[in-house]
């Protein structure tokens, strides 16, 4: 999908050389224990590591994916290898927020899906889903906690779910916030995606409608109607939608030729999960997103954050537009995006805190959301509350920007990161409660996570992120 980015090199040589000195001990243990290069290190990479106390080392890596993603090899590559104990998230692909965040919790601790009485009474579905029988971390607790790195609306996912473990919103389980070590967000639209009203057609006035025939409602119709085929040799080897506790759905479980007529309908029409909004594509929705937002915490004093902004357009000296710097198969969309224009009410809905009271603003503003990776503007990528900054942008340019995003309650702004553009150069001393964000440029949406292109950068890439978790100190041993 991508060629290999020009400006992206891995600075980090303590991989590499600790990888070194490994085959290199590897290789003289071999006749002394009998046993291949290969099986020593197969040993080495996959057994857990017990007598290993440092909690940060310990830690599972659960994956979370994002929107029409699954939890298979091919999506996650090299992200499944290098730990010891990498958990990959089985989640609904374009279910809602909430939905997901429940059914990954009782993935993680075992038992029947519980989505609350509340919210599936509003929603209109079943309050109980699936069943996982095997729990894929029965340890996890404030003790053994687990690194979530969250892909796309995987990072959103894995910031909701780190919410509800705080709030305790789980019956009969005593969470906490701390569950989560570390947090990190790839390409994520922690603060919503534009191309939810501009390619899947939500009106940017306050009626909140889909345009039914737009080409991002369309894919989804056609992801329904895969759903309604209900072919079971690809549901369970391929691509499970996880629809089912919306009630019947698949063309199989229809008894009666009406009933497979009308859920043929219900499929790609009018389903309870649209009419519901209990649904992936409007909480990606920049509004909605704000508003959930204001109800979460930007960052938990316990856990490590850090995001990774994509970026494949660059601003034309000319006239403002951004256009795409590679070739891919996203960078149509990307141009899209990066020559958009919106009016300052459309900017007011999308977010509602921008001040956009001035033309000379909402034209700096639109110029400052067109930098993207063909998904998601970059400014919604950095972190909770829009984060104009980036080192392709002068620091006045973004000072202005970010002034105008409102900040906290008591004042301060949101956006008070450095950004970088490695993740070694943030250095060894990192805090808890703050997030660190690594732009990188060259880069669409699909690079890194979802790639089978460019597959030496992904190893590079996981390689260096999970030695940077590993490495990370207690909490505690930070205030010491
Ligand atoms: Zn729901
Ligand atoms: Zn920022």
């Amino acid at each position: 999908m991508t060629q290999r980015p020009a400006g992206f090199t891995l600075s980090d040589n303590t991989v590499s050389e600790y990888e070194t000195d490994v085959k290199q001990l590897v290789q003289a243990l071999s006749p002394l224990i009998r046993k291949s290069p290969k099986q020593i290190e197969s040993l080495l990479s996959y057994s857990p590591r017990n007598n290993d106390t440092h909690t940060a080392a310990n830690a599972p890596i659960l994956l979370v994916h994002g929107f029409f993603g699954e939890g298979q090899d091919y999506y996650w590559w090299n992200g499944m290898k290098h730990h010891h104990n990498v958990i990959v998230s089985d989640i609904g692909p374009i279910s809602s927020q909430h939905d997901r965040v429940c059914e990954l919790f009782y993935q993680m601790v075992g038992g029947t899906v519980d989505y609350g009485e509340e919210h599936s009474q509003k929603c209109g579905h079943a309050r109980y889903g699936r069943t996982f029988e095997t729990p894929a971390y029965a340890e996890w607790s404030s003790e053994n906690p687990v690194h979530t790195v969250g892909y796309s609306f995987g990072g959103n996912t894995a910031r909701a779910l780190q919410q509800y473990l705080h709030e305790q919103r789980f019956p009969g389980y005593d969470t906490a916030a701390d569950w989560i070590f570390s947090l990190t967000a790839i390409a994520a639209p922690l603060n919503g995606s534009s191309i939810v009203h501009d390619l899947a057609g939500l009106s940017t006035s306050e009626s909140n409608s889909f345009r039914a025939l737009a080409p991002g409602k369309l894919l989804e119709r056609a992801f329904r109607l895969y759903d309604w085929m209900d072919i079971s040799l690809l549901r369970n080897n391929f691509y499970n939608p996880y629809f089912a506790h919306f009630g019947k759905t698949g063309r199989t479980e229809a008894d009666t030729w009406s009933e497979w007529l009308s859920m043929l309908v219900a499929s790609v029409w009018n389903t309870p999960m649209e009419n519901s909004y209990d649904h992936g594509l409007y909480d990606m929705a920049p509004g909605k997103c704000s508003r959930m937002n204001d109800k979460m915490v930007d960052a938990f004093d316990c856990t490590y954050y850090f995001s990774f902004t994509k970026t494949l357009t660059k601003e034309s000296s000319w006239n403002g537009i951004h256009m795409p710097t590679t070739a891919t198969l996203l960078s149509p969309v990307g141009a899209f995006l990066g020559m958009h224009n919106y009016d300052a009410k459309s900017l007011q809905t999308m977010y509602p805190r921008l001040d956009v009271s001035t033309e000379e603003k909402v034209s700096a503003i639109n110029n400052g959301l067109r930098r993207n990776d063909c998904v998601v503007p970059t400014v919604l990528q950095s972190h909770p509350g829009l984060c104009f900054t980036h080192a392709d942008q002068s620091v006045e340019a973004s000072n202005y920007l970010n002034g105008l995003v409102g900040g906290h309650e008591d004042g301060t702004a949101k956006c008070a990161c450095e950004h970088k553009a490695t993740l070694q150069e943030h250095g060894d001393d990192l805090q808890t409660g703050k997030w660190y964000v690594t732009d990188y440029n060259n880069m669409d949406h699909g690079t890194l996570v979802m790639t089978v292109f460019d597959l030496s950068i992904q190893k590079e890439f996981f390689k260096s992120l999970y030695f940077k978790l590993r490495t990370l100190p207690m909490a505690s041993e930070d205030k010491l």
